[in-house]
């Protein structure tokens, strides 16, 4: 169970507004954040990551306290068990797939990088550098990447929204498969209602900064 209650004031392009979110995540479940650009999924994202820090609540997942601003706890970024995918990939460069996908591994494990690069379809590139791929193929290695430290949590900000449609159809596919088979609770941030429609369990709707809307993504998506 993941647990958090986060408030903090943001300078929006309209002036400032206070986001303030609380909620609570199951085990495994696939939650979509839906809303219009400036309303705070990115800054819930990096809060969860520890990459910002709110001013006031709680962030615990599975029992380990990340964030307590009562008890004056603030794990740090490389202490939170979280794997974070970003719109634009962002793999190392100067390391070849097999490396950028071992890189977060907990205990090494070449044979299951191996696996991972199978099971995306990338084994016969394993010594070549990110540059040589396609930006499907390279935001799979950075969801492979992610998920090979088989994190607590698993982060998504806009995956797919630099990829041409087709290439993005497909990579939910799989998105969707390897979080059927990995079990790992996971957070993404999309503009799609595709997205919301094909992935979620619950969809989290953002309005500056607030809770608009949360439910299945039919009730959410079709009565807002
Ligand atoms: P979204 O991802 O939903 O488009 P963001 O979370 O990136 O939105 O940003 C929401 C708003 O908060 C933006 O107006 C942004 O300028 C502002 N913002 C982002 N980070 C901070 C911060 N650290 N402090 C204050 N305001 C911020
Ligand atoms: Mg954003």
């Amino acid at each position: 169970m993941i647990r958090f209650s986060l408030k903090k004031k943001l300078y929006g392009a309209q002036g400032d507004f206070l986001l303030e979110l609380e909620f609570e995540i199951e085990e495994n479940e696939f939650i979509v954040v839906l809303g219009p650009s400036g309303s705070g999924k990115t800054t819930l994202l990096r809060m969860l990551a520890g990459l910002e820090k709110p001013e006031e609540g709680y962030i615990e997942v599975k029992g380990e306290v990340w964030y307590d601003s009562k008890r004056g706890i603030n794990l740090p970024l490389q202490k939170r068990d979280v794997g974070f995918v970003f719109q634009d990939y962002a793999l190392f460069p100067n390391m070849s797939l097999f490396e950028n996908i071992a890189f977060g591994m907990k205990k090494k494990d070449p044979q299951r990088v191996m696996e991972l690069l199978k099971l995306a379809g990338l084994k016969q590139l394993k010594d070549k550098k990110p540059s040589v791929l396609s930006g499907g193929q390279k935001q799979r290695v950075a969801l492979l990447r992610a998920l090979a430290r088989e994190p607590k949590l698993l982060l998504l900000d806009e995956p797919l929204s630099a990829l041409d449609p087709e290439t993005a159809i497909i990579l939910r596919e799989e998105i969707k498969k390897f979080q059927r088979s990995f079990n790992i609770p996971t957070i993404m941030v999309s503009h799609s209602r595709q997205d919301a429609l094909s992935l979620a369990g619950r969809v989290l709707l953002l309005s500056e900064g607030k809770i608009k809307s949360v439910g299945k993504p039919k009730d959410v998506l079709y009565s807002s």
